[in-house]
């Protein structure tokens, strides 16, 4: 451990503060707050914040860091003085400590450099107050020099210890050249003027690329520090972090040109990584300046430019350099996932609208699916039961047939952007009938579907999708997975990327529709939903009132418009006449307006359940499920009825036809 850290620790901070500076600690939360014992005149008694762990920070003069910090600000000396004190105060002997001395040794030779180039400084004062429009203050405050031909940059760390060296040539390549790593100073995390920068930093701080642009913004009053490297490296935001209070803005002020832009992607993505809560901006600067510097030779304050947030400044980038509309359209959706914040993702949508020429509301809605808790909802798709995770669906649509042949003969066909409700009473059938409605769909239209199962749990539906698939009965389909037979691997491949089941509970249809939109966006079926089941209506949330119902049904209209999409809604009948008899719309009616909203009703009976049956109608209607097409768009006349038969040992639905 070296030195510092043990100083750091041996003393009791808060105690030390008392005792040294004499003035009085308050316990307030879970540190102390005090009047700050630094700066002049301090009468707040809750001025400095001192915690427990050897950290203090003073909000008024912004003196912070630890009990050298304290020493050093306090009795106006440097980092290195005040570790010897304390050092001296704890009866450690520096002398034999090997690592201390080393450090010595490298601050006494750059400080060695920096007294040369100061000595040449008059060689370089016309460059610097001319051509950079330095003031004769900021020169000495930042100890630059002229040596051997070169200006002379001494690099200080935020202790303001001179721990390195930049030079700047004048007739030779590279312009800026600086020391190589030492155990005081590592560029990648190294900020050229935190020293001077963290006794202003409030609500801002700016990040800029070279010297002379922190030494310039220096000079305008502005907490400047620069990364002066090909990049802001992550430990430099580390680094600087350290320093800010939760609420301080990081300003970026590439340098205005191409070079300069390209590297705020990197940064976002870096501070999204490290510290995704900071507020981070870019200058926008005006054309005809390239930097800092020349900002202040023109007598410009950079604090009056225009800033704009880091995520719609990458949006711009990323859109700009696009060569397609397809590819802006794309790239946009990706790059929406990315932004966290409602009000900047706005921000982008309303500058894509204006670039696209396209409505506002529109484009909201289309992009508004996205959010932090999205990884969560998906995770309810997935997982189904040992080998069959993430069933999904693929590729395109085909025709809209339901395959079965006496309803297609009926109802011609089904489009995009349709209601189709199937209605039964309960043990009719109908997540059955859905099931392999579903199925069809999927194999031999390769639809996309997704199936809101909220009665039967996933692994259930998902067993009803074997049996029918590899046509067998339910209760063999434990056999097959057991055995990880061929026939379940098939399913699996078959309905890879086309269905994805969501059996959560108490979904509204605006929770149905956020999922659809995640799917769709997060493209986890390699395309567009074409198909939505949702089994069944009554354990949708607030459907039990007529109202809520009937607000559902409309909105359920809505989804399939905007989504284009088919969307089969379930519905369980209202007991009426005859349970077992054929069921009318009538019974649809009372369940808010999922009549009015649909395109198609199915209405689904099992006429072999009626108890009244004789014993030869009992057989001969056993398994047998009708079904009633009462309403459709097109292709019918009358109600007609079609009759399938239910086959236990393949678990499909055949036709039978009426005679
Ligand atoms: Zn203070």
């Amino acid at each position: 451990m070296d030195i510092q850290n043990i100083i750091i620790q041996k003393i009791d901070l808060p105690q030390f503060i008392k005792d040294y500076a004499h003035v009085e600690l308050v316990r307030k939360g879970n540190g102390w707050r005090c009047k700050c014992p630094i700066h002049e005149n301090s009468v707040n008694p809750e001025a400095m914040y001192v915690d427990d762990r050897g950290g203090y920070y003073c909000f008024a003069c912004n003196s912070g860091g630890n009990v050298i910090n304290f020493l050093s600000d306090y009795e106006h000396i440097s980092y290195s003085a005040a570790t010897e004190r304390l050092a001296s105060m704890l009866n450690i002997n520096l002398k034999d400590d090997a690592e201390y001395q080393d450090q010595k040794r490298l601050e006494d030779k750059f400080n060695g450099y920096k007294k040369r180039g100061l000595a040449g400084v008059d060689n370089v004062k016309q460059y610097l107050t001319e051509k950079r429009g330095f003031t004769e203050e900021t020169i000495q405050t930042f100890e630059l020099g002229m040596w051997d031909g070169k200006m002379t940059i001494p690099l200080l760390d935020a202790n303001g210890r001179t721990v390195g060296m930049a030079v700047r040539q004048f007739d030779a390549k590279p312009k800026y050249m600086n020391s190589r790593n030492n155990i005081l100073y590592d560029k990648s995390e190294f900020l050229f003027g935190l020293d001077k920068a963290r006794r202003l930093i409030k609500n801002t701080v700016y990040v800029v690329e070279g010297y002379m642009d922190a030494i310039s913004g220096y000079q305008m009053g502005i907490p400047t520090v620069a990364y002066c490297s090909n990049e802001l490296h992550r430990d430099q935001i580390r680094m600087l972090n350290s320093y800010l209070r939760r609420d301080t803005t990081v300003v970026i002020c590439p340098d205005n040109d191409e070079a300069g832009k390209k590297r705020i992607p990197r940064v976002r993505d870096y501070f999204k990584a490290i510290s995704p809560s900071r507020q981070v901006r870019v200058v926008l600067m005006p054309d005809g300046y390239k930097d800092m510097n020349d900002l202040l030779l023109a007598g410009i304050d950079a604090q009056t430019l225009p800033t704009e947030h880091i995520d719609k400044y990458v949006a711009r980038l990323i859109i700009e350099a696009c060569k397609t509309i397809e590819e802006e359209y794309q790239r946009a959706e990706e790059y929406l996932k990315t932004v966290k914040s409602e009000m900047i993702r706005l921000d982008i949508i309303k500058y894509l609208a204006e670039r696209w020429n396209k409505d506002v509301e529109d484009l909201k809605k289309y992009f508004n699916t996205v959010g932090e808790d999205s990884n969560d909802i998906l995770s309810e798709a997935s997982d189904i039961t040992g080998c069959i995770n993430d069933l999904r669906k693929i590729y395109s649509i085909g025709g809209y047939k339901t395959h079965f042949q006496q309803i297609d003969n009926c109802i011609r066909k089904v489009e995009k952007k349709q209601v189709v409700v199937i209605g039964a009473y309960s043990g009719v059938g109908k997540t059955d009938f859905a099931i392999e409605y579903m199925l069809r769909a999927i194999c031999q239209d390769n639809m996309r579907v997704a199936f809101f199962s909220l009665e039967m749990p996933k692994g259930k539906l998902i067993e009803r999708c074997l049996a029918k698939l590899i046509k067998c009965s339910t209760p063999e389909v434990e056999g097959y997975i057991a055995s990880n037979d061929t026939a379940v691997q098939k399913v699996i491949a078959k309905l890879q990327n086309r269905l994805v089941v969501f059996d959560g509970n108490d979904y509204s249809m605006g929770d149905i529709q956020k999922r659809i939109e995640l799917v769709n966006t997060k493209n986890i079926l390699g395309g567009p939903i074409d198909m939505v089941f949702v089994d069944y209506f009554g354990y949708m949330k607030g459907t039990s009132e007529f109202e809520g119902a009937s607000a559902a049904a409309t909105k359920m209209k809505a989804v399939a418009k905007e989504n284009d999409l088919i969307f089969v809604m379930l519905s369980q009948l209202n007991r009426g006449g005859n349970p077992y008899g054929e069921p009318n719309m009538q019974q649809l009616k009372l369940t808010g307006d999922l009549e009015a909203s649909a395109d198609v009703i199915m209405l689904l009976w099992r006429p072999g359940k009626d108890p009244n049956l004789s014993l030869e109608e009992k057989d001969q209607l056993e398994n047998v499920t009708r079904i009633k097409i009462d309403k459709t768009r097109d292709g019918m006349y009358g109600n007609p009825v079609s009759e399938y038969y239910y086959n236990k040992a393949t678990s499909r639905l055949e036709e039978k036809y009426l005679e």
